[in-house]
This record gives C-alpha cells, structure tokens and sequence, in this order.
C-alpha cells in the first residue's frame, strides 16, 4: 500500500516557544483511544505541563514483523484526536524519518529545542515502560527525561514496580512514575478487534477518529 504524502515538512514541527515543562505522549496509537487522550490529560493538569506533544510512532522496533497502520495514517488520527485541546500538538519527527522510531532519538530531539533547565515528561503505557530496560541508550534517556508510565485498572501497576525493581539501578525508578487511569481499560487491541468483529467503537474514540477508520475501511480483516 503506497504511503500518503507528507502533511508538512519535518523542519515545521512544533513550536516550543515558551515551553519549560514538556510532555511527550509516545505511542503506536493504533488508533488512538480516549484511553490515550485522557492520559495526557492527566498527565498536563498533574504535572503541570506546558505542552503535550503527541509523537507517533514511525517504524517501532520492537514491532518488526507485526502488522501495524501505515503511518502517515496512524499520524492523521491523532491529528483529528488532538485537535480541539490547545495544550495538545502532534509531531512528526518519529513518521517522518526512515527506519526505526527510538525514543532516545526523539528525546534528544526535543531537548536541543528548549532552554537549559527545562523538564521534559515522557508518557507512554506501562506495558512499555516494564521493557525499557531493553531500550536503546537508556542511560541518555534517563538524564533527559522523566517517565509517566499509565498504567490500566488491576495488578498493572504492581506489575510494574515488581519489574523495575529487579532491574533498574534506583536512580533510575525514580524517574519514573506511575498514574492509574481507568479510562486506560479502552485498548487499541480491543478497538482493532472490535472493527474486525463488526462490533461498535463508538465513544471509545473521537467520533472523527471513528468516521476516519470506517471511511478508510481500517482494521477489517
Ligand atoms: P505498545 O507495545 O503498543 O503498547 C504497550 C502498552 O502501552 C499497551 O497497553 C498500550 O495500550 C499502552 N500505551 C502505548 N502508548 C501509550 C500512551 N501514550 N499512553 C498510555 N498508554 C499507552 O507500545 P508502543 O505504543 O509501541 O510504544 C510506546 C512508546 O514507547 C512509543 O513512544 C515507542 O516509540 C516507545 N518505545 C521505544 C523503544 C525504544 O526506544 N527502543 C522501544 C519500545 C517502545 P494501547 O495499545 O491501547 O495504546
């Protein structure tokens, strides 16, 4: 399937002016889900952030040889989820490059933008953050950033800690912390098998999320 044209270029990527308390919202989001929305949500009015900037996924790797979303369209997704908060950005520095997506990279990235002695808060799911330690350059990653990990209802979050644990120095665990978000029991896994099953999404995603899936034909099997 051929890719959609880009949108913009990569050099007009977000504007960080006056930010100092960053929030990136890393994520495959496929799709994204209220799940993910209410997440940053939380995450910007807890931690008082300036700015989330949702970053989508280009290539993950640790996704290889799974089936995932072309994503100049997983990107146009969270575009129209994101739209209507004025806290909320999309970047496309991860879409927009070859290869794999590492959050180091990103992470980097980011930090050359904004002034000395800003914070950058990097949110993803727990699920993820339990595997950070097979992550690329995560000692650069840890001096750069501090992780909010969501995690969902249930044992997710002792889960995590127990995992942590056992293989973080402690420097390290504490920078990073957990929020529970109910709204987390949406999935994007749910959600794909949902659409295959012929089942309703509606209200666990926007409704212009929802419109996109169905006009694309997304997820059918
Ligand atoms: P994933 O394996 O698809 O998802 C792991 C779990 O986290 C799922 O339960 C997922 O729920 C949830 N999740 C994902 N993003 C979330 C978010 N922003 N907020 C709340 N929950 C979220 O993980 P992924 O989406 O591919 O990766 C998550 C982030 O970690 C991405 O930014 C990715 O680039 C980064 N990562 C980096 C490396 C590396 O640098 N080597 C390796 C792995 C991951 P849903 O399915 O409902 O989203």
């Amino acid at each position: 399937m051929s890719e959609i044209p880009f949108l913009f270029q990569a050099d007009e990527d977000v504007d960080l002016t006056g930010v100092n308390r960053l929030g990136l919202m890393g994520g495959t989001f496929d799709p994204i889900h209220q799940g993910h929305l209410v997440t940053a949500e939380a995450a910007r009015s807890g931690f008082n952030l300036d700015r989330v900037i949702f970053v989508p996924s280009g290539q993950p790797p640790h996704k290889s040889g799974q089936q995932i979303t072309p994503k100049e369209k997983r990107y146009l997704m969270t575009e129209l989820a994101t739209v209507t908060n004025p806290f909320f950005d999309v970047s496309r520095v991860e879409v927009s490059k070859d290869g794999y997506s590492y959050s180091a990279d990103t992470v980097r990235y980011f930090r050359r933008s904004l002034a000395a002695g800003s914070e950058i808060y990097f949110i993803t799911g727990a699920d993820a953050i339990m595997e950070i330690i097979s992550w690329k350059n995560i000692d650069e990653l840890f001096a750069n950033c501090t992780f909010i990990a969501a995690t969902r209802p249930g044992v997710q979050y002792r889960a995590m800690l127990e995992k942590l644990e056992r293989q973080l120095k402690p420097a390290y665990r504490d920078k990073v912390i957990a929020i529970e978000v109910p709204a987390m029991a949406i999935s994007s896994t749910d959600i794909r098998r949902r659409v295959a099953e012929g089942r309703t999404i509606k209200y666990l995603l926007p409704e212009t999320v929802e419109h996109y899936i169905a006009k694309q034909g997304l997820y059918r099997v």
